[in-house]
This record gives structure tokens, C-alpha cells and sequence, in this order.
């Protein structure tokens, strides 16, 4: 079997990343007898610089022609100051999403063993954090209608989070779907002591909970939410929630490992997934050979995964990098006295000895 994956390197840490994920999938694809294409595409500031468009019409044909998207990260200090339509996150990421109908983001947040003390938070707080946070993405205050207006000379501005109920069905759908190849527990965060929308997140999951009688399935406000997972990550397995929560929510609960570097995403629902690392282009540090590759590693297993179901295989990258992390080999996000510092490619060595 050939996938054919196309490849985004990006802005920044994005072209030293990508091809440490695709040396594990050709390792991966040799051992198992899989093979891929991998076809290179601009996207981000780098297209913007060659072709003058974020997102250029070949890279979206190319996307729309692969059976897997392979995305690095986008954007930097240079690009910031491009009108909003030109900016690569609005002028590429969102329309990237909309064409391809990739309306669920999913970011696994775990802590690793080996990797507790390197966190700001205490162990014990951590111990068992296993959480898939599935955040609706297409829809909510990101695509209401929105505008300004001026009433006898004082300023207005609004958003309008706006969901039906077949956007809302779709996301609670994929995630009692998830959470049935898990530990079984569905958390759905909202607002609905105060916001319609989110009263009619929660009707729609209730209506849906019978379909799925062995999921166990609870609801969060998520100004609660958001002290929960900080309090207590351990107690949730799946949570499920609209765009600008999940937005949020995704981002504090990466805190919950030690790095974003150990981070993965993918973005679902068409008939080609999106996988990226869930940290940007980090501009700080890009053409030192520092970054963590792990994030991206971590989502190529997401694509073998999700989009392949090839779950031998993707047990097995993951099983290569938490060995590597208990033999001690650190990038210098997640550095501690005593381990040994290795750059962007011996980690990805360390990773293909393990496989
Ligand atoms: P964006 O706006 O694109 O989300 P950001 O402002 O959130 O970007 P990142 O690019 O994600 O920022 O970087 C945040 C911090 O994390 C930076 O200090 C960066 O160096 C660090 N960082 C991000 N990814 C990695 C990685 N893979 N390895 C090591 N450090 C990283
Ligand atoms: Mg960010």
C-alpha cells in the first residue's frame, strides 16, 4: 500500500522538523511494509515570499490530491505585519480548513514518566494525565457574523457564536466515536448557564448519549473546566467542546506536559487529515537544530493512526519515544541536570535505533 502524503515544512522550526517525522515514517513503512510519496508544497510566509499567496493554488491541489497532510508551522515576526487577509495563519490555516472540511481538531495531552519532573506542575497533580481534547473547528465566534457599528458616535463591535445543530452532532459524534477507543468517558464543556448556543451543544449531546450507552458522559461548564484540568488532569479521557473553549483550553492544558515540543494535533473530517505539531514556527529558536522533534513525530504516528488505521504501527513510534525519553536523551525544551542534550537529528537517531 502507497500513501501519498503531502508535505508543508513551513516557517521556522517547520523545515528542521518535517524531515525528522518523515525519517520515522520511511522507518516505520520499511519495517511494516508500507510505503509513501512525499510531495513538498509552500505554505506560510515562505509561500508568501515565493509565490506572493499564503496558501497557493497548487499547494491546495496538492493537499486536496494526497491521502495525508503533513504540516510543519507557519508564520514568524516577519510576516506579522501583513494585512490580516495576507498573514499566514487567516490567509492560510483557516482557508486550508475550510476547503478540505477539517472541522475537529484533536490534541492527545499526556505526561510521560521520565518526563514529570520537567514540568511546572507537581507529579502528583499530573500522574495520569491521559486526555484527547477534541475542539470543534469550523464553526462558533471565529465564523459568526461579526462587525462594527457606530450609535451616535460611540464605537460597537460583535461576534456572533452561531452553531445547528448538524455542526454540533458531527464533532459530539466523532468524539463518543474517540473516547470508544479509550477509557470510555466523554466530558462536553460549554457555557450553558449563560449562552443559547451552548444549551443547545448540550440538548444535542444528551439527545446523541443513547446511541452510545457505553460511553460515560458528564458536562462542564468551562470556567470550571479550566480549573479542572489544572486541579485534577487525571479525571478526564475525552473532552469535547466548541471553537474558541477548545481554543483555550487546548493551549493550557498543553501545560500539563512538559513541553509544547511533545505536543501533536490533527485536524479531521474531510477525507484528508491535517497533522501538525501543536506549537508554532517558534521563531526564537528556528535554524539552530534545537527544536524537539517529538511533536512532529508524534503526529505523523497521529496520521498512521487516524488517517491509515495503523495502530501497530503508531503504537510503535510512541513506544520508541518514551524509551528514548527513559534513556535519558533530552532536546533543550525539556533539558534537566543529568540528562544528555541531544539537537533536532540525534533525537530522531535515538528514536529510529528504538524502532
Ligand atoms: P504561534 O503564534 O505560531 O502559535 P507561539 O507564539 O505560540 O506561536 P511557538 O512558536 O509555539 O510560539 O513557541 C513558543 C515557545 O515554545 C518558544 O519559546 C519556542 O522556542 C518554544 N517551542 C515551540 N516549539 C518548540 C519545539 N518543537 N522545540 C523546542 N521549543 C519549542
Ligand atoms: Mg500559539
Amino acid at each position: 500500500m502507497t500513501y501519498r502524503i503531502a508535505v508543508l515544512p513551513g516557517d521556522g522550526i517547520g523545515a528542521e522538523i518535517v524531515p525528522q517525522a518523515l525519517r520515522v515514517l520511511e522507518a516505520v513503512g520499511a519495517k511494516y511494509g508500507l510505503s509513501f510519496t512525499f510531495t513538498e508544497g509552500l505554505i506560510g510566509g515562505i509561500a508568501i515570499d515565493e509565490t506572493g499567496q499564503p496558501l497557493p493554488q497548487e499547494t491546495l491541489e496538492l493537499c486536496r490530491n494526497s491521502d495525508a497532510i503533513l504540516l510543519g508551522a507557519i508564520g514568524g515576526p516577519k510576516w506579522d505585519n501583513l494585512p490580516t487577509h495576507l498573514r499566514p495563519e487567516v490567509g492560510a490555516l483557516l482557508p486550508l480548513r475550510k476547503a478540505l472540511g477539517l472541522y475537529a481538531n484533536i490534541r492527545p495531552c499526556r505526561t510521560y514518566d521520565a518526563l514529570a519532573d520537567a514540568s511546572t506542575l507537581k507529579k502528583e497533580v499530573l500522574a495520569g494525565t491521559d486526555m484527547v481534547i477534541i475542539r470543534e473547528l469550523t464553526g462558533g465566534l471565529y465564523f459568526g457574523s461579526k462587525g462594527r457599528t457606530d450609535v451616535d458616535g460611540v464605537q460597537q463591535a460583535w461576534d456572533t457564536m452561531i452553531y445547528s445543530t448538524p455542526e454540533i452532532e458531527r464533532i459530539v459524534r466523532l468524539a463518543f466515536e474517540t473516547a470508544r477507543h479509550r477509557r470510555k468517558k466523554l466530558c462536553s464543556v460549554d457555557k450553558a448557564n449563560v449562552l443559547e448556543s451552548s444549551r443547545l451543544w448540550r440538548e444535542t449531546v444528551n439527545r446523541l448519549a443513547p446511541e452510545y450507552p457505553d460511553i460515560a458522559v458528564t458536562h462542564m461548564y468551562v470556567d470550571n473546566a479550566a480549573m479542572q484540568l489544572i486541579r485534577n488532569p487525571g479525571q478526564f479521557d475525552v473532552v469535547v467542546t466548541e471553537n474558541t473553549f477548545g481554543d483555550i483550553l487546548s493551549d493550557q492544558a498543553s501545560m500539563l506536559s512538559a513541553s509544547l515540543g511533545m505536543l501533536a494535533s490533527a485536524s479531521l473530517g474531510g477525507r484528508v487529515g491535517l497533522y501538525e505539531p501543536a506549537h508554532g514556527s517558534a521563531p526564537d529558536i528556528a535554524g539552530q537544530k534545537k527544536a524537539n522533534p517529538i511533536a512532529t513525530i508524534l503526529s505523523a504516528a497521529m496520521m498512521l493512526e487516524y488517517s491509515f488505521n495503523r495502530v501497530a504501527e503508531a503504537r510503535a513510534i510512541e513506544a520508541a519515544i518514551e524509551a528514548v525519553l527513559a534513556k535519558g536523551f533530552r532536546t533543550g525544551d525539556i533539558m534537566e541536570a543529568g540528562k544528555r542534550l541531544v539537537n533536532t537529528e540525534e533525537m530522531t537517531d535515538r528514536v529510529l535505533e528504538e524502532l
